[in-house]
């Protein structure tokens, strides 16, 4: 099935928003919580730093998604699976419009 304008819009804004979301979270997690000196303060602190760096990676790399997904929307190949070229499936990228793989070549590629 050929994705049609108005479907590829849709998915337009919903990038988009996503988009907004994430930054306003990374703009959260810059601002460092600032704890106690005790030692248990500063084991919880490192913990929190710890989980925050996971985090950063985990919304940049979704930034980078979101941004490669709106880019291929304006050179008109969204919705192609950048593995195997194949249209990639509407329920697919209906529950993740940043998607860039298609179901199959996702489980093939089991990262
Ligand atoms: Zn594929």
């Amino acid at each position: 099935m050929k994705l049609d304008e108005k479907f590829i819009q849709k998915q337009k804004r919903l990038l988009e928003k996503e988009k907004e979301k994430l930054e306003k979270k990374m703009t959260e997690l810059e601002k460092y919580p600032d704890y106690g000196r005790g030692d248990d303060d500063n084991a919880r602190e490192y913990e929190d730093f710890e989980n925050n760096l996971s985090l950063e990676v985990q919304l940049k790399t979704l930034d980078k998604k979101i941004n490669t997904a709106l880019k291929a929307i304006d050179k008109g190949t969204y919705g192609q699976c950048s593995v195997c070229k194949k249209e990639i499936e509407s329920g697919r990228l209906k529950s993740v419009p940043y998607a860039d793989v298609c179901v199959s070549c996702k489980k093939n590629s089991k990262r």
